[in-house]
C-alpha cells in the first residue's frame, strides 16, 4: 500500500495535506491562541468544537485523489493535525508533531538526530524516564551519553568540549529539585559546539517559558501533564523551528508510527484552552505553599524557583512568566520523615505524574526517580514532591500543615 507522507498542517515540507485558515494570528496574546489557534468551526454544521475525527482512512475520489489531503490515519488525521497546529502556535514553532506519550515524542526526536557513534549530553536531573530511554535504549545502539550540572556553565562548557556532542538535552526547572538552568546561554553553548539543544519544557509548559525564543533548537513534551492538564489522557509533542529537522520527525512519525489517537489529541486540545488559567493559578498556590512550609520546623529545605533564596530565583524570574506549580521538600526526619508525610496527607494524592488540576505528591526516591536509584541521577531519600493544583489553597496549606505537625507529634 502506498502511503504519502503526512499531511500535517503544521508545515512539514513534506506536507501534501491541507493547512486550514488559521483562527488565531501569530502576534495575539498566548491565552487567545490557547483556545483558537488550529481550532477553526466545523464548515459543515457550525459546530464550535471540531469533531474528532475517529477515523483510520479517508475516502479517495478517484486513486490518489484526497479530500483535503486525508489518506490514512498514522500519516495524517484533522483532529491531531488541529493540536499540532496549537502546539505550534504556544510554542512559537514552524512545526509541532504529536505522539501517544511523552517518551515516544522524546524517542522519535533523538531517531531523527542521532545515529551510532554520536554523543549525547544531558543534565544530572533530567526525567529519569528520558535518562532510561537514552541509557537502556539508545546506548546499546552505539550512541554514547554522559551527563553534566546544567547550572554549572563552565562544567558544561568542559564537557561539550571533551565529547563534542550531537546533542544537549536540558530540562528547566528540573525534576525534582527545581534547578534552574540558562536556556539561552546553554543554547549559546551547545550551538558553538555544533549540538543540537533540545529543551523538555513539560515543567513549565509553554505559557510560563517559550524555548526555540530562547535559541533552543527542539522542545519537547509530555503533553500529559501540564498541557493535557486533567490527568485523563496521556501524550507527547516535539515542536520545532527548523524545516530541515521537521521534515525528518515528520517522516518518523509516519513511518514509525507512535502517534496520538485523535480522541487523545482532542482531549489535549480541550486541556489547553484552560492552560494559561490554570497555570497561573497552579503557579499562585505553589508560591503560597512554598512561603507557608518555609521554616516549618519538620521541613529542611523547600525547593521553589519563587522564593528568593532559592539560587535559581533571578534567573527564574527573568526566564519564566512565573514559577510554575512544583516544588519539593526536604524533611528534617530524614527518610522515615519523608515518606510517612507522603503517606498522611488527604488532599495531596499518593500518585506519579503531575500538572493536573489535583494536587499529588510523591517519593520520588521509590516513585518517578526510581529508574535512576544508585545512578548519578539519584534523588536525595528525604525529599518529598509537591504537585500543586488548583484547589483552594487554604485547604491544600491546611492539608500540608496537619501531616507536617503530625510527623512532629510522631517524634
Ligand atoms: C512525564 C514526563 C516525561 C515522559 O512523558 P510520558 O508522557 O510519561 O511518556 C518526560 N519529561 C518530563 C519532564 C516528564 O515529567
Amino acid at each position: 500500500m502506498a502511503i504519502t507522507p503526512t499531511p500535517s498542517s503544521s508545515g512539514s515540507p513534506d506536507s501534501v495535506g491541507p493547512t486550514p485558515a488559521a483562527t488565531s494570528q501569530p502576534g495575539q496574546d498566548f491565552a487567545t491562541r490557547a483556545i483558537h489557534a488550529g481550532q477553526e468551526f466545523e464548515p459543515g454544521t457550525g459546530a464550535v468544537v471540531p469533531p474528532i475525527f475517529m477515523t483510520s482512512t479517508f475516502v479517495q475520489d478517484g486513486i490518489g485523489n484526497f479530500r483535503g489531503g486525508y489518506e490514512y490515519a498514522r500519516g495524517g488525521n484533522p483532529t491531531r493535525d488541529s493540536l499540532q497546529e496549537l502546539l505550534a502556535s504556544l510554542e512559537g514553532g514552524l512545526a509541532a508533531y504529536s505522539f501517544a506519550s511523552g517518551l515516544a515524542a522524546e524517542d522519535t526526536l533523538l531517531r531523527a538526530i542521532l545515529k551510532p557513534g554520536d554523543h549525547v549530553v544531558m543534565g544530572n536531573d533530567v526525567y529519569g524516564g528520558t535518562h532510561r530511554l537514552v541509557n537502556r535504549v539508545f546506548v546499546p545502539w552505539g550512541v554514547t551519553l554522559s551527563t553534566v550540572e546544567m547550572t554549572d556553565l563552565d562544567a558544561v562548557r568542559a564537557e561539550l568540549a571533551a565529547t563534542q556532542p550531537k546533542v544537549l538535552w536540558l530540562e528547566t526547572p528540573s525534576n525534582p529539585l527545581m534547578k534552574v538552568s540558562d536556556i539561552a546561554a546553554l543554547a549559546e553553548l551547545g550551538h558553538s559546539v555544533g549540538a543540537l539543544v533540545v529543551v523538555d519544557n513539560t515543567f513549565a509548559s509553554p505559557y510560563l517559558q517559550q524555548p526555540l525564543s530562547l535559541g533552543a533548537d527542539a522542545v519537547v513534551h509530555s503533553t500529559t501533564k501540564y498541557l493535557g492538564g486533567h490527568s485523563d489522557v496521556l501524550g507527547g509533542a516535539v515542536i520545532l523551528d527548523s524545516a530541515e529537522l521537521a521534515e525528518k520527525v515528520g517522516f518518523l512519525q509516519f513511518g514509525v508510527g507512535a502517534v496520538s489517537s485523535p480522541f487523545d489529541a482532542w482531549l489535549t486540545v480541550r486541556g489547553i484552552k484552560t492552560l494559561a488559567v490554570r497555570v497561573e493559578k497552579h503557579s499562585a498556590n505553589a508560591l503560597a505553599i512554598a512561603e507557608r512550609l518555609v521554616g516549618h520546623p519538620a521541613v529542611s529545605a523547600v525547593h521553589y524557583p519563587g522564593l528568593p533564596g532559592h539560587p535559581g530565583h533571578e534567573l527564574a524570574s527573568r526566564q519564566m512568566r512565573a514559577y510554575g506549580g512544583m516544588l519539593s521538600l526536604q524533611l528534617s526526619g530524614g527518610p522515615a520523615a519523608a515518606r510517612a508525610f507522603a503517606e498522611s496527607t488527604h488532599l495531596f494524592q499518593l500518585a506519579e505524574s503531575l500538572g493536573g488540576v489535583e494536587s499529588l505528591i510523591g517519593y520520588p526516591t521509590e516513585m518517578t526517580h526510581a529508574s535512576v536509584k544508585g545512578t548519578e541521577l539519584a534523588v536525595p531519600e528525604d525529599l518529598v514532591r509537591l504537585s500543586v493544583g488548583i484547589e483552594g489553597v487554604g485547604d491544600l496549606v491546611d492539608d500540608l500543615v496537619t501531616a507536617l505537625d503530625g510527623l512532629d507529634a510522631q517524634r
